[in-house]
């Protein structure tokens, strides 16, 4: 192995460590604890695994957590009328609307009822606006995006000046990492399904960022020599010798891209665990924002 590798769980514990800190502090000076509302409609396993997930993370880190599971037929109007009451609920900093909801039910409408300042998950139009915007700052950053921009930076990685490439432009990783990385005064390119000469795209890259949801899609020959590689892919693949039949690997192939590369992250082990963290972090920064206005 030539490449660094970029350990997501053990900076993701560092920055919890920091959370868990502020938290504290928070009590102690302003008697404030905060608090993190989810919604959960259904009973999608692994979407009820994840919203388990940030509930035992916010325990750990001394925030207050408050679960709320609908059945899979519950109306629209319901599951708006759940949010706006947690948008009127003090206790309440973050609300997080777990995705995909059940298909008879509009995100969009859902994601947009989320009070901007509770908008822990960053998903709302004007947040996303504000990230895309020169000289504008959105109060939340997606979590899965900002997770890696942590990783770069925590890992001694420049931005500035970098050519990066994107692959995939959906609203949750592609789109939001591209405009950071942007922000970040790195060259950006987005590639996506209907790109022509993807490898000659990769190539050219400083930094890759992988969001396609395809098991080892880009291998090291299309890597250039040096390049970070931040690997945001989970994709399951069979595995006899696991215990549960299968493995999880990202969009790069590891084996061959580590060899290649100058940095890059594992899956599992690499943007995961960094996506709860930096919930935990939006969710403290909500409840700054709340108490700001107290
Ligand atoms: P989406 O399916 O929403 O987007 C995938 C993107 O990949 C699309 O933009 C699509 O292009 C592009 N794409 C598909 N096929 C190709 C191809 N052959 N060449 C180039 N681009 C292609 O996925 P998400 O963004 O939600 O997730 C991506 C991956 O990241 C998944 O494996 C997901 O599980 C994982 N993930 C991991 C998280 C974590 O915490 N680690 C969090 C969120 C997601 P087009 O737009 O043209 O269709």
């Amino acid at each position: 192995m030539t490449a660094q590798l970029i350990d997501g769980t053990a900076i993701a514990n560092q920055v919890k460590e920091e959370i868990k800190e502020a938290v504290a502090r928070m009590q102690a000076e302003h008697n404030y604890t905060p608090g993190l509302a989810t919604v959960l409609v259904g009973e999608d396993p692994a979407s009820a695994t994840y919203v388990r997930m940030k509930h035992r993370n916010c325990e750990k880190l001394g925030i207050r957590s408050i679960s709320h599971v609908l059945p899979a037929d519950t109306s629209q109007e319901e599951v708006i009328k759940l949010v706006a009451s947690l948008n009127a609920d003090p206790e309440v900093n973050g609300i997080l609307v777990q995705l995909p909801l059940p298909k008879h039910i509009d995100e969009e409408a859902v994601l947009n009822t989320i009070d901007l300042e509770k908008d822990v998950d960053g998903f709302h139009p004007v947040n996303i606006g504000r990230l895309a915007m020169k000289g504008r700052d959105p109060l939340f950053i997606p979590c899965t995006p900002y997770g890696c921009m942590v990783l770069l930076e925590r890992s001694g990685i420049q931005t500035n000046g970098a050519d990066a490439v994107i692959v995939g432009r959906s609203n949750i990783v592609g789109l939001p990492m591209a405009m950071l990385l942007q922000k970040a005064n790195a060259t950006v390119t987005i590639c996506h399904s209907r790109t022509k000469d993807l490898a000659d795209h990769i190539r050219q890259a400083d930094i890759v960022v992988a969001a396609i949801g395809w098991a080892n899609m880009i291998t090291g020959d299309m890597i250039k020599p040096g390049a970070a590689i931040i690997d945001v892919g989970i994709n399951r693949v069979d595995d006899p010798t696991d215990k549960r039949g299968y493995k999880l690997v990202g969009d790069v192939d590891f084996d061959s891209a580590k060899e290649v590369a100058g940095a890059i992250t594992p899956v599992p082990g690499g943007v995961g665990p960094m996506t709860i963290a930096m919930l935990m972090k939006n969710t403290l920064h909500a409840a700054e924002i709340a108490l700001a206005k107290k």
